[in-house]
């Protein structure tokens, strides 16, 4: 007798309910070898294993065609865009104008194209403005809304307003990492210029980040960067910054963002070591950390310094005032709030250089003990106190007693947490 032949070929598939595929491909969600062998079984598991294959896509562009194939890609298989909900575009990491580049039609395509993208990491990629293929073409920017946004991006022949142009593009923004974003600046020699500029092309005004990190670029345009985002939405929504501050115009700037965004602000983290690196001991350094107007944020709930110490000054001879150097300027950054009633958490974050000395012994003869103490009891209603090791478990056991023995009078009120630096904590969010 000749049996059926329902086992074999196209119609095996069938046999089993979708809800049945799908579950058991959910569960090779990251094994992409085995979900490329199952898209070829048939039509339905093409699409359920395509869910998962595209869901997070990692583009790598070049200087010469930047991502145009990946936008023609797009536009000949429009249902690969729908299942898009993660995509980095990436270049190279070094500043130059060497970064593959995407117009801001280019970008309004890509989000068309993926209607579910929550999460675009611009990672080395140029704004290099539009080539002959564009001319003519009409700009009407649709803003659209992100989880997240990363940007390491520009270079320094870019030009501001085609910058500008894709700022255009973000509207409500959960998580706003701009890490680095570069434009020509030879042509505006002073903030009036540049002030000037910026309002003549328009800020980009409907941008509303909650949660917002700056880091540095040695160039004028982390600071201008600054200026930008007080023309924008954010200062209503912004909850949380992170600043890597590698200058004092950068603090300054980063300071007068501070001042508008005022009482909505609740958490704040700094790493100011690219600042205090070679500069020279002033006289008033209390007076000059007000810059960074913390006093202007009555809400402030959170903050968090970092403290990058090396063994240099245990090693030369130095005086006292230069061995705490590091340590007299957080707490002076501090004491800017001291008063604070609504300051919840403190964390300090430690990072070490150090080439002869341990860790804890460079700890122990670089910190203020009892001036920490003291700015610490400064804040009323403290509820926590982290101390974040940022080199690993190792550093943090060698330095958990001296930490213990230092601290103890937050240890025996239950504030003490000493913890490794992990997800958590990096980078700022606006879910703290
Ligand atoms: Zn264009």
């Amino acid at each position: 007798m000749r049996m059926p032949c329902k086992y074999s070929g196209a119609s095996c598939s069938s046999l089993f309910p979708p809800e049945l595929v799908d579950q058991t491909i959910d569960h090779l969600h990251g094994d992409k070898a085995t979900l490329k062998a199952c898209s070829l079984v048939s039509r339905q598991w093409l699409n359920s294993t395509r869910h998962h294959l595209f869901r997070s896509t990692v583009i790598v562009g070049d200087s010469r065609h930047g991502f145009t194939g990946f936008l023609q890609f797009l536009a000949t298989r429009p249902n690969i865009g729908l299942h898009i909900q993660e995509l980095r575009l990436q270049g190279e990491v070094n500043l130059s104008s060497g970064r593959p580049q995407i117009c801001k039609h280019e970008m309004d395509d890509l989000f068309t194209r993926m209607p579910k993208l929550q999460k675009l990491d611009l990672f080395g990629v140029r704004f290099g403005g539009c080539d002959g293929r564009c001319c003519g073409r009409p700009y009407c920017p649709k803003p659209r809304d992100f989880d997240q946004v990363t940007v390491v991006g520009g270079s320094d022949t870019d030009d501001f307003a085609d910058t500008l142009d894709i700022l255009r593009l973000f509207g409500d923004v959960l998580h706003f990492y701009v890490y680095e974003i570069t434009w020509r600046t030879s042509d505006m020699p002073n903030l009036g210029v540049f002030g000037r500029r910026l309002q003549e092309l328009g800020p980009p005004s409907q941008l509303q980040a909650h949660a917002l990190a700056i880091g540095h670029s040695y160039t004028p345009c982390s600071s201008l960067f600054c200026e930008i985002m007080r023309f924008t939405k954010s200062v209503n929504t912004l909850t949380a910054i992170g600043a890597e501050c590698a200058g004092w115009d950068h603090i300054e700037a980063t300071g007068e963002l501070m001042r508008d965004i005022g009482p909505s602000l609740l958490h704040f983290h700094l790493d100011v070591a690219l600042t205090l690196m070679g500069d020279e001991l002033p006289t008033d350094n209390q007076l000059r950390w007000r810059l960074l107007r913390l006093n202007t944020c009555p809400n402030l709930k959170s903050i968090s310094v970092l403290l990058l110490l090396d063994d240099q000054p245990l090693i030369e001879e130095s005086s006292e005032e230069e061995r705490l150097y590091t340590c007299t300027n957080i707490l002076d950054i501090l004491s800017t709030v001291q008063d604070s009633t609504s300051m919840r958490n403190v964390t300090i974050k430690f990072a070490f250089e150090a080439e002869e000395e341990p860790p804890s012994q460079v700890l122990e003869d670089s910190m203020d003990w009892a001036r920490l103490e003291e700015v610490l009891n400064g804040f009323a209603n403290l509820e926590t106190v982290k101390m974040v090791f940022t080199d690993g478990a190792d550093v943090l056991e060698e330095c958990t007693p001296l930490l213990l023995e230092k601290m103890h009078t937050f240890d025996e009120r239950g504030l003490l947490a000493i913890k490794v630096l992990n997800d958590e904590n990096l980078p700022i969010s606006a879910r703290v």
